[in-house]
């Protein structure tokens, strides 16, 4: 073990704005402790997906009502992919990983994560799936909501033109035809919708540590969250 303290396994909350590297800054970190790595923005991105999918949306105006009267039809599970080292998403026993990060789904993402009842099951399978601790789980409302005595929170932020450049570059990579402008309204869409909605809206918990990542590397993130960890009491 790479690290002396803490020798309990903890929670450690990765909360933030969009496309700032949380997953990847929460995968790396689980990596190095032996954690699993919980995206949850993946499960409201799966909900989403859903949605698009089964004729709850229409003209790209979602139909609130149908999805929630379909929130029993939906199953959603992790299984470890090894060539990624994290595990990939599931609807229904189907593989859904590919498809979750598109633009169209992106753009009506905020849509599906401002509905209770949508939140009220998300929230409760990962209070499951990290109460046996040893989690690193990345989200907006992990450590104000889902966990809120994690031992650790980390509040992640960057500049906007900053995330929407990574983004861009992330979905040119995989073959996506999008414009600079449209990830830009994008991020900034999400960003307001997040934290401007009724319930669990996007905050930095008060006891949550910030981690500006704009001018970071991978490898200074880890160096800066090395000290931070074996800082814990
Ligand atoms: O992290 P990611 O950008 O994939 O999250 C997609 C969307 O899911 C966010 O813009 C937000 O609306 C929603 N979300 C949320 N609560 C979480 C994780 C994600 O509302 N814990």
């Amino acid at each position: 073990m790479r690290y002396s303290k803490p020798n309990r396994k903890i929670v450690i909350a990765v909360d933030g704005f969009s496309s700032c590297g949380k997953s990847t800054f929460a995968k790396m970190v689980a990596a190095r402790l032996g954690y699993i790595f919980i995206d949850t923005g993946a499960m409201y991105r799966a909900v989403t997906l859903y949605a698009i999918e089964n004729g709850c949306v229409e003209n790209g105006i979602l139909n609130e009502e149908r999805l929630v009267a379909s929130l029993d039809d939906i199953r959603i599970d992790f299984r470890f992919n090894p060539d990624r080292g994290a595990s990939d998403i599931y609807v229904n026993g189907q593989w859904v990983e590919g498809k979750i990060r598109t633009i169209t789904v992106s753009n009506l993402v905020s849509s599906v994560s401002a509905i209770g009842q949508v939140r009220e099951r998300l929230v409760a399978m990962q209070q499951e799936m990290g109460r046996e601790k040893g989690v690193v789980m990345d989200g907006r409302d992990i450590g104000t909501v889902v966990f809120p005595n994690a031992e650790l929170k980390i509040f992640m932020t960057a500049d906007p033109e900053v995330r929407a450049e990574r983004r861009y570059r992330e979905l040119l990579a995989k073959g996506e035809e999008v414009s600079r402008q449209e990830i830009i309204e994008n991020i900034r869409q999400r960003d307001h919708l997040d934290q401007s909605r009724a319930i669990s809206p996007l905050r930095k918990a008060d006891d949550a540590i910030v981690l500006d990542n704009g001018g970071m590397s991978l490898e200074e993130e880890m160096e800066w969250f090395d000290k931070v960890f074996d800082s814990l009491a």
